[in-house]
């Protein structure tokens, strides 16, 4: 399983990482990035609800 980030339409509202530190965490440019793929098995729960949860819907996770 790994996860995506259409980082165009980020808002860096700091969500992600705060349900998923392991995954996601915020750029030098105040975006989300993805810094692990793919998702440790433990993470998956966490990622999925980051991807419900973001408020522009930009997170893939599959
Ligand atoms: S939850 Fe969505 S909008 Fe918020 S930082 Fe993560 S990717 Fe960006």
């Amino acid at each position: 399983m790994n996860a995506n980030i259409d980082r165009e339409g980020c808002i860096g509202c700091g969500l992600c990482p705060t349900i998923c530190p392991a995954v996601f965490r915020i750029a030098d440019d105040g975006l989300a990035e993805v810094y692990t793929n793919p998702i440790p098995e433990q993470e998956y729960d966490n990622a999925i609800e980051a991807q419900e949860n973001c408020p522009v819907s930009v997170i893939n996770v599959e």
